[in-house]
């Protein structure tokens, strides 16, 4: 029984881990740059936190949902021309720990080609829930995929307010920090207090040295 449950645990978990065990053992020697990046979009809020990047001239990164991106072109449109890097956060978010083989591949597979299509050549990929399965990791290998984890996260897809997001942010991130944050998706319109909270934040960061830079920054 105990020796199922190790395997189990192995099976699901254990890429999970050692990436994000990876992550916090490989940080960034670049002490004051830090690293937006914005899960689950693009939706109907990305427009409004694009323009405050575009005003403190701020580049990120943005993990797009297959399935969002292919409803807001002009949205992936508009990250290409502000210089911001696009990456992948599967077809449709759904956890990679329950999809078999051929599923994760045709979430793959769909996905890279509306990405394609949209003129994006995708090299970053954040798994959905950030759960990465075997066969996700499979993929990424088959795709030549770099996967994406994080530092620092600030709760922020929760129905938490502004200024607890703000606190979260201000109190945790240390240079050399990539931090997830999430403009769609999120409980009773989410995205949009993160928005606000960064408003404040960003020149905040800026006042106390740092420097904004996309992940692939982060390898170089
Ligand atoms: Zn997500």
């Amino acid at each position: 029984m105990v020796i199922i449950i190790v395997l189990l645990l192995v099976y699901f978990f254990l890429p999970t881990l050692y990436f994000k065990f990876k992550y916090f053992i490989n940080r960034s020697k670049k002490g004051n740059v830090i690293y937006l990046t914005f899960d689950d979009g693009p939706s109907v809020y990305t427009e409004k936190l694009l323009n405050l990047l575009k005003k403190y001239q701020v580049k990120a990164s943005f993990f797009c949902v297959g399935q969002f991106a292919l409803k807001y072109p002009e949205i992936i449109e508009e990250m290409k021309n502000d210089g911001h890097l696009i990456g992948l956060h599967s077809l449709s978010h759904k956890n990679y720990l329950l999809m078999r083989s051929n599923k994760t591949k045709q979430d793959f597979f769909e996905s890279l080609i509306i990405m394609h299509n949209l003129g994006v050549k995708v090299n970053y990929f954040r798994p959905p829930w950030g759960h990465l399965s075997w066969w996700g990791w499979m993929f990424i290998i088959k795709y030549q995929l770099k996967p994406i984890f994080w530092h620092v996260m600030a709760s922020d897809w929760k129905d938490i307010s502004v200024s607890q997001i703000k606190e979260n942010l201000l109190k945790k991130i240390r240079g050399g920090d990539i931090i997830c944050l999430h403009d769609g998706r999120g409980t009773n319109e989410a995205p949009a207090r993160t928005i606000e909270a960064l408003e404040e934040v960003i020149p905040l960061l800026k006042k106390k040295g740092y420097v904004f830079e996309r992940v692939d920054f982060f390898e170089k």
